[in-house]
Formats: C-alpha cells, structure tokens, sequence
C-alpha cells in the first residue's frame, strides 16, 4: 500500500467528523435493561407499592395495583430534545412494560404518544416518561389530553407524522460515543471492532446528518447506506439497544474510511487510512478530514511549519484555530 510522500500536504479522508472517530469522554450513565426493569415492576405489584411512586400517593393509603377496572387513554405530546436520542424505545418499553396499549411516533415538534390502560399503569407511565427519560433528552414539555377509549392492542412505534407543528429544535448536536459501543469498537470478536461509525440510540451523529424533521433514517444522510440483515435486526428488535437506531451502522453496510492524496488518488481505507492519517499528521502534513458536517483540516499543534502552513492558506496570521486533545 503506498504511503503518503512527503511532497503530499493534504490528504483527504472519507471520515466521519474528528470528534465521532476520537474516543471520547464516557458518559457514565446507569441503564437498567428492559428486563430488570420488567422483574422491578412485578416486584413493586407484589408489595402493593405504585409503579413508578407518584408525588400523588398519600401515605397509608391502599396503593393501586395495575389490574383495575378503571381504564383510560391519553392522548400526550412530548416537547423538547426528544428525537435521536432513544426517545421512542424508551416510550415503548414503559408502555410494554405496563401492558399499554396504543402507539408512539415522531413528529416535526418531538414525539406523540397514545397511550391507554389501566387507569394507575397509564398515571405511572406518565411519570416514567421523565423520570426514566434518556441521557440525552430533555423533556421541556408534556401536554396530555383525555381520549375515548377504543379497542387496540399491543403497542407499536409507528411511521413519523410530517404534519406536526414545529415547537423549537427536538434533536440533540451529535453525541459522542457512549461506553457501550466503545467497548464494542475495542472488542476484537465484535462485529464493530475498530470501526469508527459505530453508534447507537445513546450515541453518534444527528443534527449534522439530519435533512429535514421528524427525525428518521430516511430524512438523514445515513438513507444512502441500506442496512445488512444483522443491522437491520438490531433496529427492529425492541429488546435491542439498537431499537430503532437512525444512523445505525455496520463496517458491511454504513460508510467507510478511505485516505485519498491532494490529487484524489486512494492511498488506504479502513484501519490502514486511519493509521496513515495519524502518520501523516505526525510527520507535519496538513490532513483534511471529511466530517458528516463538513472538512476539518487537521495538523499537529506542536508542529510549528504546519500551523505555519496553515496559517497562511487558511489566511489567518494571528487568531487562534481551535485545539483538540486526544
Ligand atoms: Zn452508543
Ligand atoms: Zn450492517
């Protein structure tokens, strides 16, 4: 494989953005799996204690144990950051787990619930909508109206509706790689071993890959990329923390690295890109890297001949260019 030559003082990776491929700070988060969550639930139902602890639960009072006869539907917007952030999966599994029924979807303003059962399940899901809420949501507002009953079963993430009125930005910048797929991306027997666009419901690029809300894979630039059959699994399996992971992807079906010279010709791609960039960045080349957002041009900040290069085709002689620490 040819390496970069010297004379060569830009280089253009097929990357993602910097920040996405660096490892990251972690987020240390608590995530309890949909499963202890249902053993917590039923544990709560033997005590008698409310599922999910209403501020309303008066002491001494005989708690409600879902299975009552009083039933209700609600009809609930969600407004805030509540798209590309594991919103909907989280909606789902807190109906399922209370036996709910009805449906959830994206809109252009944030998430649309319709929920209905048991009068207590419903005031407990309620609750949990943001007491449970994801790491990178934030819930800003719910508006909740009462709803004739109707027969329904199952609950279901259904297709985003395009009608809904706009209420301020409901989708996060891009977040960094959460501990998981940082673990998955360290795991020599992984699947997403060593790759770089590796992301989940907690993590990975949205507000730069988004074209148009509500928030689906279909209106980001990740539509491009046709799922394989094990990433395609993954996003349709509820129980799967890629349930309904937008820019889901795989090193056989998402985007790739490639490490091309000035002149456009293709010098390595995966791994091998990524370890001639770093290479050529040391040895005081100018790297431009492909971000979902655009080019950064990356050089050594040490390096005092490259940021002066810099400087001068960037024409920016003295205001500070940003520093990145790895
Ligand atoms: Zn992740
Ligand atoms: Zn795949």
């Amino acid at each position: 494989m040819a390496r970069p030559g010297s004379n060569t003082s830009e280089m253009f990776a097929g990357a993602h953005s910097m920040q996405f491929m660096q490892v990251a700070a972690r987020r240390a988060r608590q995530r309890r799996s949909w499963d202890d969550r249902r053993v917590a639930s039923r544990c709560r139902l033997m005590t008698g204690e409310r599922p999910g602890g209403s501020a309303t639960d008066s002491p001494g009072r005989e708690t409600c144990l879902w299975g009552s006869s009083r039933m209700k539907r609600l009809a609930i917007r969600v407004r805030g950051t509540v798209q590309g952030v594991g919103f909907r999966p989280h909606v789902y599994r807190e109906a399922v787990v209370r036996g709910l029924v009805g449906c959830v979807s994206n809109d252009a303003g944030g998430v649309t619930i319709d929920v209905q059962g048991d009068d207590c399940a419903v005031d407990s899901f309620v609750t949990a909508l943001r007491a449970e809420a994801p790491a990178a949501s934030r819930v800003v507002g719910l508006e909740i109206d009462p709803s004739d009953l109707h027969a329904a079963r199952g609950f279901r993430i259904v297709e985003s509706r395009i009608d809904g009125e706009r209420v301020g930005p409901s989708l996060p910048a891009d977040l960094a790689p959460c501990s998981e797929c940082l673990r998955e991306i360290h795991d020599p027997g992984n699947r997403r071993s060593a790759y770089p666009f590796t992301n989940c419901t907690q993590c990975g690029p949205r507000y730069t890959i988004v074209d148009e809300l509500p928030y689906d894979r279909a209106r980001t630039t990740m539509s491009h990329f046709l799922m394989c059959d094990a990433c395609a699994r993954e996003y349709a399996d509820p129980g799967d923390r890629r349930y309904h992971a937008e820019p889901t992807a795989c090193p056989r079906c998402g985007p790739s690295l490639r490490l091309r010279t000035a002149a456009g010709r293709l010098l390595a791609t995966a791994e091998q890109a990524l370890a001639l960039a770093a290479e050529a960045i040391d040895s005081g080349a100018i790297v431009a890297i492909k971000g979902v957002g655009g080019y950064q041009l990356v050089c050594d900040a040490t390096g005092e001949a490259a940021v002066l290069r810099l400087r001068e085709r960037k024409r920016r002689p003295d205001k500070p260019f940003a520093v990145m620490f790895g």
